[in-house]
């Protein structure tokens, strides 16, 4: 029999926030392998006699409590004292020694809340690329109240990006980094606040008064606007996760290093996978262009700066199907898109370059999205709800670059002036 009481979001409060003792909360569902392992790991736990309540919670009926805790994945333990969330979460394979540890301080009440604080702003901005830094510039340069939130640290993409040819105004060889380095740096001296590395656990854009609630913090802000910019396409092969950082990259910048002398492959036919290409040259022996058309849709001198390096080769109509190795990479398997043959190749890495997602994903539930997913908006980046605006590639839009990100925050930041100041 187990020990544990399996609790959905109609007792949620009886059992969890109105407990006079403290409780873990499991959630969990099925289809989830560190579940089966934890299963037995909290059982025993809870089996023990003491002063803490376990309680289940199965997170594919109950989606909506899961939400507004933010719970995101299974197995999630929260624990909770008095109706508050304290001590810190455990996700993911969690270990005996681990959860009988967080336990004993749960039951000695030696797990202190988690101190959060309450941030009152005008503007808040959500990602910290070229799109949301130039919208802190405008809107703290107006004197508004400006924080921006970022999931990871200030840049964006162009903080992975070596260099930056086409930003008007850089004499073409900026080093991505560098310009966005510089933003960050303006944005602050106009007085935005800027604040790296928060999770965003919940979300209402709705009403006069938008609400953020991540992992540190409670923002509350008269309007907010969107610049959570895309991320990467994964390589669509079953290897994929298990390869990633193994050999398999999605930013040269970062991890080109490695590779000095090796053979790589970057796949892609754009204008990032042949300007990582040409970077990848500084370190690797040999650079084998993988496009799956028999055309390649990055600029013509692009296309011309790869084919006349000694280090590049570019095959056309080509995919990789499979990726090889034990722990690293070691090879692929290509396949001719045309003739269906297929081939091995020994490589060391592979760079993927094959498109990008929105991360709208937190915004779903509340904005209007285009069939790709990304955010709607008129021509003066307002979405379809008052006083929530989009900007930068996370935007339905033709062109995605840093200019016109940058043109988007311009916008945005203006345009947040105005609904604020009830002009809009
Ligand atoms: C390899 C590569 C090379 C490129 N080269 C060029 C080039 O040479 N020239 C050019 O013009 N463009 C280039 N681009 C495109 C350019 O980088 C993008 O168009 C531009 O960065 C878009 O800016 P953004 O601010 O909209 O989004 P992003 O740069 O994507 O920034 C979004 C920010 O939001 C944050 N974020 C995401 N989700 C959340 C969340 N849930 N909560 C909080 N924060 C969140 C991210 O951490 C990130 O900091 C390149 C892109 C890549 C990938």
């Amino acid at each position: 029999m187990k020990s544990s009481m399996v609790v959905d979001s109609h007792y949620f409060e009886q059992q969890v926030l109105k407990s006079p003792e403290p409780v873990v909360v499991y959630f969990y569902s099925d289809d989830c392998l560190p579940c089966l392992t934890f299963d037995s790991i909290f059982e025993k736990v809870s089996a023990a006699k003491g002063s803490v309540r376990f309680i289940r919670i199965f997170r594919p009926h109950n989606r909506q409590l899961a939400e507004q805790y933010g719970v995101k994945s299974s197995p999630t333990l929260l624990f909770f004292n008095d109706g508050k969330e304290v001590c810190q979460r455990l996700t993911g394979y969690i270990s005996y020694a681990e959860f009988r540890e967080a336990v004993e301080k749960l039951g000695s009440r030696a797990c202190p809340l988690a101190e959060r604080s309450t941030i009152h702003c005008d503007v808040l901005i959500i990602g910290a690329g070229p799109a949301g830094l130039t919208a802190a510039i405008y809107a703290a340069r107006s004197r508004l109240f400006t924080v921006v939130l970022d999931s990871g640290i200030p840049g964006g993409q162009v903080a992975t990006t070596y260099q930056v040819a086409n930003y008007p105004g850089t004499n073409g060889v900026i080093r991505g980094l560098d310009l966005v380095g510089n933003m960050n740096k303006q944005a602050l001296d106009f007085g935005a606040r800027i604040d790296d590395l928060q999770e965003i656990e919940e979300i209402r854009l709705e009403g006069f008064e938008k609400y953020v609630r991540t992992k540190e913090n409670d923002y509350y802000a008269k309007a907010v606007i969107i610049a959570t910019g895309s991320e990467p396409k994964k390589l669509p092969v079953e290897e994929e996760r298990e390869f990633r950082g193994r050999g398999i990259h999605y930013c040269a910048t970062c991890d080109g290093a490695f590779y000095q002398d090796s053979d790589l492959i970057v796949v892609g036919g754009g204008v990032s996978a042949f300007e990582e290409a040409l970077f990848l040259t500084r370190y690797a022996r040999k650079v084998t262009i993988v496009i799956r058309s028999d055309t390649a849709k990055a600029p013509k001198s692009s296309i011309e700066d790869a084919e006349k390096s000694s280090q590049i080769e570019i095959v056309y109509n080509t995919t990789v199907k499979k990726v090889l190795g034990e722990n690293f990479v070691e090879g692929v398997v290509l396949e001719n898109t045309k003739t269906g043959s297929t081939s091995e190749m020994k490589v060391d890495g592979v760079f993927v370059y094959i498109g990008s997602l929105p991360n709208t994903k937190l915004f779903s539930p509340w904005l209007q999205l285009s069939d790709y997913g990304y955010i709607v908006t008129d021509e003066n980046m307002a979405t379809n709800i008052p006083g929530v605006f989009a900007a930068g590639d996370v935007r339905e839009k033709e062109v995605r670059q840093i200019s016109t990100a940058v043109g988007d925050g311009t916008i945005a930041g203006v345009m947040v002036e105005k609904y604020i100041n009830g002009l809009l």
